[in-house]
């Protein structure tokens, strides 16, 4: 018998449309990716020669749970000097991956019936990871005539006594948006301690990126290596905590995780402390991707009333076309061979929303909106 915790998550839809479409893939049927959230980059040189030299160099062991002090000591100076905020290398614990580190901080912050804001549409496994620690999720609606942006007073009117955190995301998955840096100073005035993932930091395109402590100490980051640096499958991600909440948390890495992955953790070090000229090459890339992308799906009839300034997503308006997004995106995968994400993966309010991701080279996503107006003018 499965225990209620396990029976109450639900399956991530975007790992669900990747599945079918693999599936159709073995049959044959050649699908265009743009569901994934994953760069279709390799790896900077320079951060896979240093993790062959930590190989070569017998680097294979456990490391100290909370990471090898030189990544920590390389996270604290890259948020001095990109964000000029004062970070202590022991508020610093290396993990595998931000989603390890969204577990670890939860586990430790939140008890049951404790309250965690989110937007709605947010990352789809945030309202998971919350449910799994008993938490309650406390949706606040953003609105695309507002950019998706979270609006501090809304916020305000949802505190209540057993409010814990407040969660943001920016560069946000899934609807590009950029926070700036009014609205968040303002939302670190609400009260609660803010949770910010900013594991699209480096991805934007125009819009000025600010960490969220710039403007409060009550704020835990979470970041990792996944998405600007092409380091997916390296699973390296962090958190930077207020210092009370380090040393629990480093008792459930002992515990849960160990460490992360020293050659990891190695390259890790190499990723932030060198210059890699193909990130540069990687964002304007991405950049060119966005307004094709954007440029095409509202040719298609697709509204996307605020252009979205970072990550790798357009969070498009397909209520013309439908009004269930999963069915809708099924449809198009099955006809048009089109791999979309449905808005509701990632809330009520993205409902009749779809997902498009550019990190896919512009030839194919040329080529599946060639498909997708295809499918429209056929189908719709
Ligand atoms: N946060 C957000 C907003 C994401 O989009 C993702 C990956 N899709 C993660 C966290 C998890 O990233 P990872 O575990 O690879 O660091």
């Amino acid at each position: 018998m499965l225990s209620e915790r396990a029976q109450q998550i639900p399956p991530f839809l975007v790992m669900e449309i990747l599945e079918k479409a693999k599936s159709l893939e073995r049959d044959g049927a050649d699908i265009i990716h743009l569901e994934i959230g994953e760069p279709d980059f390799p790896t900077p040189v320079k951060i896979r020669q240093a993790a062959i030299e930590a190989l070569e160099q017998g680097k294979t062991h456990y490391t100290h749970s909370m990471g090898i002090l030189p990544l920590r000591e390389a996270i604290a100076d890259h948020y001095r000097k990109k964000y000029n905020v004062v970070v202590s290398p022991d508020q610093v614990i290396v993990t595998m991956g931000t989603s390890p580190a969204l577990l670890l901080l939860l586990s430790t912050l939140v008890n049951p019936g404790d309250e965690v804001i989110l937007s709605d549409p947010c990352y789809a496994c945030y309202p998971n990871f919350i449910r799994y620690v008993n938490g309650q999720v406390v949706s606040v609606p953003v609105h695309a005539k507002e950019g998706f942006v979270l609006q501090p007073e809304t916020i305000k009117e949802k505190v209540t006594s057993h409010t814990k955190a407040i969660m943001i995301n920016s560069p946000s998955n899934p609807t590009g948006t950029v926070l700036s840096a009014a609205i968040l100073k303002a939302i670190s005035e609400t009260g609660p301690y803010i949770i910010s993932d900013e594991i699209y930091h480096g991805l934007t395109y125009g819009a000025e990126e600010h960490s969220i402590l710039e403007f409060t100490d009550r704020a835990f980051v979470l970041n990792g290596f996944s998405k600007y640096y092409a380091m997916t499958g390296w699973r390296l991600g962090y958190i930077i905590a207020p210092t009370d909440f380090v040393r629990p948390m480093q008792k459930l890495q002992q515990n849960l995780f160990i460490c992360a992955s020293s050659i990891s953790q190695w390259a890790g070090v190499v990723a932030l402390t060198e210059h890699h000229s193909e990130l540069d090459d990687m964002v304007e890339i991405y950049d060119t991707r966005r307004k094709f992308l954007l440029k095409s799906l509202r040719e298609l009839g697709f509204k996307v009333e605020v252009e979205p300034q970072g990550a790798f997503y357009i969070l498009a308006d397909a209520r013309q076309f439908t009004a269930h997004s999963f069915q809708f995106s099924l449809d198009i995968l099955e006809k048009a061979h089109v791999a979309v994400t449905a808005g509701v993966d990632f809330g009520r309010n993205a409902e009749g929303f779809l997902r498009f991701s550019y990190a896919n080279n512009l030839q194919n996503i040329e080529k599946a909106m060639m498909r997708l107006e295809k499918y429209l003018r056929e189908n719709v």
